[in-house]
């Protein structure tokens, strides 16, 4: 039998790989790990973590516009960039040294450099040029942000990676997309007093999501005073004495001082040496992995971003762990896809889980749509012009609740709690016959009895 120097060897410290590490050694496996960048990953350092603390910083705007409807007095806020970066940056290195100890305690061994792949069970360290055998190796190297590389001074742009770290709040931001990371970045540069645009190149925001979702955040953004641009995109970037000069393909240009990509990403196996162990790659550069996690290399496997399948971080972990749990637990499982809970943090957030209604109408047997518009309680007070959403869908021949989307303070709090139902199969009869919890925005989706119906279209 072949003798390796690790049982696994994991390239990618974050999300998956850490945890796919950690649980194989608490197996029994000899395990190694190697991260060229941050340990923890992209979530922990320039990705969900730094985000939400960045959205959270964005909402204090809100609380202070709101303030005087309950009766306080709050002298002219004023904000400072610098402090929630480096405040942001501390909580930050805190956690990467989390996720480090967390796999020194787990005894498994360190390589601080990057790692490519040169055969079925070998990699070889960068630093060193060392060549290390495994008996398996696991890439969970995630995924890389895209820019338009053909675009006429895209080297004036940026993207979430910079964003985290600019030396400034920029005055006035275009951000190309209209997915999750532009709708979240324009919240925050919105919410932290930005002059925000939103460049997208079709006609509604949020592709994929319920229409109803994506109608109701569109006019919320608008009454925030974040602009929309849809049907266009950048044609020339332009660095000017006072900023940048976006062109856009409609003819008009912004004058701005940053411009953000925020286009989606790509699976970052970019030479990694994949294709010398033979790994079947997708069109986008992913790897293909069946239902295991495992590519058509048998020692190789792969989990999270770099799959391309559902790019969420419970997702790289989830898969992460039930690698290491299959492969040297001797408790082989799969990661289920579905009724997967995810959260865009706009300000108001939205959370949904489940099908939206275009979907869910193509079921046989029909749908039926439960939905309410309200006034959060909250804005009562303070004449703040806001609204929320709540819509449920349900299947009509077998009464399942197949869709639940809210958009609304706590949308993602209400909608992790709703998950766990759904996933259970609850009818619209159990949302029904669950007490509500009162005075709560997330009561409507137990009290909510009336169909929706679409409105009649008037006779000429
Ligand atoms: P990653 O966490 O990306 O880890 C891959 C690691 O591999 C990286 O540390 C990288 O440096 C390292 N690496 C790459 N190549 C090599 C190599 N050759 N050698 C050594 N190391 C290498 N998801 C959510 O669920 N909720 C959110 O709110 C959310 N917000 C996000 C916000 C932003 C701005 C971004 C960009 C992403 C967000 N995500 C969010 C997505 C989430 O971050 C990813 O789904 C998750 O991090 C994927 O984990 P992973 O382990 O697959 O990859
Ligand atoms: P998304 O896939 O969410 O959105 C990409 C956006 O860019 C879409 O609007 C897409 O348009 C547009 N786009 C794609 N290519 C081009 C192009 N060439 N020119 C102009 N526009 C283009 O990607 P993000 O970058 O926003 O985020 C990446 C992933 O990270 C997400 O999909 C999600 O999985 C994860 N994430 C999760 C978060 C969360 O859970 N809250 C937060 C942030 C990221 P079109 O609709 O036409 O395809």
């Amino acid at each position: 039998m072949a003798n390796y120097d690790y049982d696994l060897f994991v390239i990618g410290a974050g999300s998956g790989g850490v945890r796919a590490a950690r649980i194989a050694a608490g197996h029994g496996a000899k395990v190694a790990i190697a991260e060229e960048y941050r340990f923890g990953g992209t979530c922990v350092i320039r990705g969900c973590v730094p985000k939400k603390l960045l959205v959270y910083a964005s909402r204090f705007s809100d609380e202070f516009q709101d303030a005087p409807g309950f009766g306080w007095t709050v002298g002219a806020p004023t904000f400072d960039w610098a402090t929630l970066i480096a405040n942001k940056d501390k909580e930050i290195a805190r956690l990467e040294g989390l996720y480090r100890s967390g796999l020194e305690r787990a005894g498994v061994s360190i390589h601080k450099t990057r790692a490519v792949v040169t055969g079925p069970n070998s990699v070889r360290l960068a630093d060193s040029g060392r060549e290390i055998t495994a008996k398996v190796i696991l890439v969970a190297t995630g995924g890389r942000a895209n820019v338009d590389p053909k675009l006429e001074g895209v080297e004036h742009a940026i993207t979430s990676n910079e964003a985290f770290h600019l030396k400034e709040l920029p005055k006035r931001i275009v951000i190309a997309g209209g997915g999750y990371i532009a709708i979240e970045f324009a919240g925050i540069f919105a919410g932290l007093g930005a002059e925000t645009t939103l460049i997208y190149r079709r006609e509604k925001i949020l592709r994929g999501f319920d229409e109803d979702l994506r109608d109701a955040l569109t006019e919320e953004y608008a009454k925030r005073g974040i602009r929309i641009v849809t049907g266009q995109v950048f044609s020339r970037l332009e660095k000017t004495a006072n900023g940048i000069t976006a062109h856009c393909t409609g003819g008009g240009k912004l004058e701005v001082d940053q411009v953000m990509f925020a286009i989606g990403r790509s699976a970052n196996t970019d030479g990694l040496g994949l294709e010398t162990a033979g790994v079947a790659l997708g069109k986008g550069g992913q790897i293909i992995v069946d239902e295991h996690q495992r590519t058509n290399v048998p020692s190789i496997y792969a989990v999270g971003d770099v799959c391309d399948r559902v790019n969420l971080t419970p997702v790289a972990i989830r898969e992460g762990h039930a690698f290491a749990d299959s492969v040297f637990g001797k408790k082989p499982r799969i990661v289920d896809h579905d009724w997967i809970p995810t959260a865009v943090f706009s300000t108001p957030e939205i959370g949904t889980v489940g099908l939206p209604e275009h979907e869910a109408a193509k079921r046989p047997g029909g749908i039926d749509i439960y939905k309410a518009r309200f006034r959060p309680m909250k804005v009562t007070l303070t004449g703040r012009d806001e609204k929320m959403l709540m819509k449920l869908i349900v299947a009509r021949a077998t009464d399942r609740v197949l869709g639940c989307h809210v958009l609304g303070p706590d949308a993602a709090e209400i909608v992790q709690m709703a998950a766990i139902a759904m996933r259970m199969g609850a009818t619209k009869a159990d949302f029904d016959a669950t007490m509500a919890l009162h005075p709560s925005a997330a009561e409507e989706l137990v009290t909510m009895r009336e169909k929706w119906t679409p409105p009649a279209i008037a006779a000429e």
